[in-house]
């Protein structure tokens, strides 16, 4: 999709579709309301009968109204004004985009751009909206012969802004959601693409291709290096593949070389069956995924490679299969790591921490300042938090706390528990609660949700509270809040 950056009037945009925001209830934005007054009560007129009421989530389409140049207008509904944040921004771009999508307008101009939210620039605003934009049309069909094509796509989105003034900081944050997205997406088709395709070698590959387009140093080491270096543990994983593992840098050198350096270290197991301790068949396509950290990894130096940000990062990728075989690893198996230390491999399908360890011992020869592993290192992740949250682990309460803030999903954790269990809803979720059990996966988060719940409903309902605790196998004293 193509971008670009407009300050304007709403009602004289030549446009296919002029897209403005309307809060609940019926109060029309300052860009609606121009539009409006041109329309001589048009908009105004049909809120009041009823048909956009402003709830966050709902779009009204508009065709030739009179007074504007626009063949449509889209009302998107935006919720509550006191309550517009972050959250609610991004949900009305999403909403709008997907809407324009499905219109017959190749090209809209969006006002949602100009609406204020707290604490967040015009930089940001524009950089979150083309963001979501292309994430909104993402599409992974690369194996289907017969695309489901979207008869009309949008092809081109027109951000507003307020002043003229602001349209040099838009530009450039408009620049930064491109690279952003960009590097999203390459993560994203990274961790679509099947295990027969995408292999360590695939992944060695797109490193290649990056360091060519970008001039950065790359660095494949292969199993005959690995070995050198001492790197038993990486190696214990891939042997029962027929795949060669590698071990995969890339530099990326945006400030002197006397700068502090980054470095972000990705789980590229292309493929886990688990090993000799294999993993149940249910599912077990998924472990496609297990290499998403080295996909995160590697969108995240793309990204910052296009924004040619004033930073020196390094990527560390591991990359291997976890296949068993003949001459897999066995439970019982010991081998030595690179930092020397022996490591007695018990469960064969623990190999995410085996790859990282000499990955991590590797990274210190780049005298990092900081160090970031992301994997999807384990299952029981998944069992604590659930489906909505990242597991964060950290040694500096700093650099956890500036993750914190750079994930603008984590925050929300408690709201969004708590979103999945209303009240209305509690007998139905305490037996999905139970049911989920079976599959020993998210239970916990249901829980957890349901806890808080009973917690705050506690001497309202005890009795159906002791009935789900007793069905969940948890033991929780009724009296303290505080061992949950
Ligand atoms: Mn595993
Ligand atoms: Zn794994």
């Amino acid at each position: 999709m193509e971008f670009s950056i407009k300050s304007g009037s709403p009602e004289k945009q030549r446009s296919a579709c002029v897209v403005v925001g309307v809060f609940e209830p019926r109060k029309l934005t300052l860009p609606a309301e121009l539009l409006d007054k041109a329309a001589n009560n048009y908009i105004s007129d049909i809120v009041r009968r009823g048909d956009m009421e402003g709830k966050s989530g709902t779009t009204l389409l508009l065709h030739n109204v009179p007074g504007t140049l626009s063949d449509r207008i889209l009302l998107v509904g935006l919720g509550k004004e006191k309550d517009f944040r972050e959250k609610e921004f991004s949900g009305a771009i999403r909403t709008a985009v997907k809407t324009l999508n499905e219109t017959g307008a190749f090209d809209a101009t969006i006002f949602l751009t100009e609406l204020a939210v707290r604490k967040r620039s015009v930089a940001w605003r524009v950089r979150q909206t083309v963001i979501i934009a292309q994430d909104a049309t993402y599409k992974f069909d690369l194996f289907k012969s017969k695309k489901d094509d979207v008869r009309r796509p949008l092809r081109k989105l027109t951000l507003g802004v307020e002043r003229r003034n602001e349209l040099a900081q838009a530009e450039e944050a408009l620049a930064q959601g491109l690279a952003i997205a960009e590097g999203v997406a390459l993560a994203k088709t990274l961790g679509n693409l099947p295990a027969n395709i995408c292999h360590p070698t695939y992944l060695a590959e797109q490193a290649v291709a990056l360091a060519g387009e970008f001039k950065l140093d790359c660095e494949i080491l292969e199993q005959a290096e690995m070995e050198k270096l001492g790197m038993h543990a990486l190696l214990a994983v891939a042997k029962g593949s027929h795949q060669p593992p590698k071990l995969i840098v890339l530099n990326y050198k945006g400030a002197r070389a006397s700068e502090k350096r980054i470095v972000l270290v990705g789980k590229g197991v292309t493929f886990d069956t688990g090993g000799i301790s294999l993993k149940p068949a249910a599912d077990m396509d998924e472990m496609k995924y297990d290499m998403c950290g080295a996909a995160s990894v590697l969108g995240t130096l793309q990204a910052v490679a296009r924004m040619a940000l004033p930073i020196n990062l390094t990527i560390i990728v591991p990359a291997t299969e976890n296949m068993p075989g003949g001459s897999a690893t066995r439970p019982g198996d010991i081998v030595a790591s690179m930092s020397g230390q022996t490591i007695e491999i018990l469960n064969t399908d623990a190999e995410g921490r085996l790859i990282l360890c000499d990955a991590l011992t590797y990274a210190e020869r780049f005298e990092p300042d900081t160090v970031i592993d992301v994997a999807t290192l384990t299952g029981a992740c998944v069992v604590a938090l659930g489906e909505v949250a990242t597991g964060l682990f950290s040694n500096r309460d700093g650099l956890a706390r500036e993750l914190l803030d750079a994930g603008d999903r984590i925050d929300k954790l408690r709201a969004e528990y708590r979103a999945g269990v209303s009240p209305k809803r509690t007998a139905e979720i305490v037996q999905e609660a139970t049911r989920l059990n079976a599959r020993t996966q998210a239970q916990v988060v249901s829980k957890i949700g349901v806890l808080q719940l009973y917690l705050d409903e506690l001497h309202a309902d005890a009795d159906k509270y002791k009935t789900f605790a007793r069905q969940n196998d948890i033991a929780l004293d009724l009296g303290n809040e505080a061992e949950v």
